[in-house]
């Protein structure tokens, strides 16, 4: 902490160029050395237990992240100007000082993307806490990052939450707090912040609903779309596709498309080329999914597990697998209708009229992000409105389709503030309003 309070002033001296520029070196280094890449990649794999083509692609979104926040410099740069009486006032922004990122283990470096490049060419030096239950790779890349920045500008702490986790967000030289995580942490983090009014931002869960319209085009790679928007990275995403409502005409179509993407998968381990879906992370979100899976069983609901099993011994052989599953008309008050599953179980239901299929949408505790599935864009703009979420998709749902600049977040439960975009960078500074006499300080 210490040394990441005695970086600040210099760094918050630079110019954005000047930080920009070293962000895009960054940049370059963490994602261009392609054995590099595979090796961490691997690494990566191994601890986590998502197939290769995932952390691959968290590796090249935490290099395109660091770009993406060198490239909003020039506007970062423009002070905004009140020539006016009684007085002139330059309106400017300042870094807040050390700012305190926590990272969880479903998307550790995607999710390092969404904070650690805009906290820093805010002008921020940075202490980030990643997950006991994926730490090997974060903390590779964080030190190829360090290595590359002046020392104390990046910082890690690992180590257990529960005896270093209090005295990170509660530290007094800790002057702003951005927290990736699940909802009771975040209310807990939330609290000790508060003891030095330590401001946050909360990017807390999700429980996505889609809504599939009555015109919607699932040709081509629309059932891939669907199957990807819900379980990639074995569903461990905040924003993953959680819920889906489909209009009642194209209900048996949409439940067949499903049937047949999830049965073309083959789970299994994550570093084999032909795997597509790995084990979840861990046993207690294992346990999540399963107990989800049995309630909806045991109330006499339509559950499909499908897809392939690569190898059945390392299947049934204790880790932490799960065939992607469907729960079909699925009854509104199962666990994993009303709960985030954060797992590879979909549940589909069937509505008749949108204002019906919205209303479902946002009769949830969560308002993170959600989707919209239709050919008229008018529709789609219509509906995605009236939706309780910070973010919406048309006719895709999840990191693959997401536009880094545009700000993301949730409302409800789903947390405070927004990571990502230009706002991404700014919710790392604070105002600055230096005021004069007229013409005094604008000429
Ligand atoms: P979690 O248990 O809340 O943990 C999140 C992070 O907080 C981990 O690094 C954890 O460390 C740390 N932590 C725990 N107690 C802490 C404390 N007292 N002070 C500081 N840090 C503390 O959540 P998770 O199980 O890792 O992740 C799953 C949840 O995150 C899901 O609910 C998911 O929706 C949510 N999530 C949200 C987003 C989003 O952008 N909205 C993105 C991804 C995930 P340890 O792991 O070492 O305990
Ligand atoms: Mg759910």
């Amino acid at each position: 902490m210490q040394a990441a309070h005695a970086a600040f002033p210099a760094w918050a001296a630079l110019s954005y160029a000047e930080r920009g520029d070293m962000l895009r070196k960054v940049a370059a280094a963490i994602t261009r050395d392609m054995e590099e890449v595979e090796r961490r990649a691997a690494i990566f794999t191994r601890e986590h237990g998502k197939i290769l083509f995932e952390t691959r692609l968290e590796i090249s979104r935490l290099g395109h992240r660091f770009e993406q926040a060198a490239d909003y410099g020039d506007r970062l740069a423009r002070d905004e100007l009140l020539k006016a009486a009684p007085n002139d006032t330059i309106i400017t922004r300042q870094p807040r000082g050390v700012a305190a990122l926590v990272v969880p283990w479903n998307w550790p470096l995607a999710i390092l993307g969404a904070k650690l490049p805009q906290a820093l060419m805010a002008g921020n030096t940075v202490v980030v806490k990643p997950s006991a239950n994926s730490a090997l790779a974060p903390t590779m890349t964080l030190h190829r990052i360090a290595e590359m920045l002046p020392p104390g500008v990046v910082n890690i702490l690992t180590g257990s939450a529960s005896r270093i986790g209090d005295a990170i967000i509660g530290h007094p030289l800790v002057r702003y707090v951005n927290f990736t995580g699940s909802v009771d942490v975040g209310r807990h983090v939330m609290k000790v912040a508060a003891e030095n009014i330590t401001p946050v931002t909360l990017e807390l869960g999700g429980n996505d609903a889609g809504i599939v319209c009555h015109d919607a085009d699932l040709t081509g790679d629309a059932f891939q779309r669907l199957y990807r928007a819900s379980f990639m990275s074995t569903g461990q995403i905040c924003f993953a596709l959680k819920r889906l409502y489909v209009h009642k005409s194209r209900f048996d179509e949409v439940a067949e498309g499903m049937t047949t993407a999830l049965n073309s998968q083959v789970i299994g381990d994550g570093l084999l080329p032909e795997t597509t879906m790995g084990p979840l992370n861990n046993a207690k979100q294992l346990k999540v999914v399963t107990d989800m899976i049995a309630q909806a069983r045991a109330k006499g609901q339509d559950v499909q597990e499908l897809g392939q099993v690569s190898d059945e011994a390392l299947y049934t052989g204790g880790g932490y697998f799960q065939k992607p599953t469907l729960v079909l008309n699925a009854d509104p008050d199962l666990d994993v209708v009303r709960q985030e599953q954060f797992g590879p179980v979909l549940p589909i239901m069937a509505f008749e009229e949108e204002a019906d299929a919205i209303a479902m949408a946002n009769d949830d505790q969560f308002g993170l992000a959600s989707s919209i599935w239709t050919e008229d864009r008018d529709r789609a703009v219509l509906l995605a409105r009236q939706i309780e979420a910070g973010y919406s998709f048309v006719n895709a749902h999840g990191p693959s389709a997401q536009d880094g600049n545009g700000p993301f977040g949730g409302f409800k439960k789903s947390g405070i503030g927004r990571n990502f975009g230009y706002e991404g960078v700014t919710q790392f500074q604070g105002y600055h309003s230096i005021s004069g006499a007229p013409g005094s300080l604008i000429a």
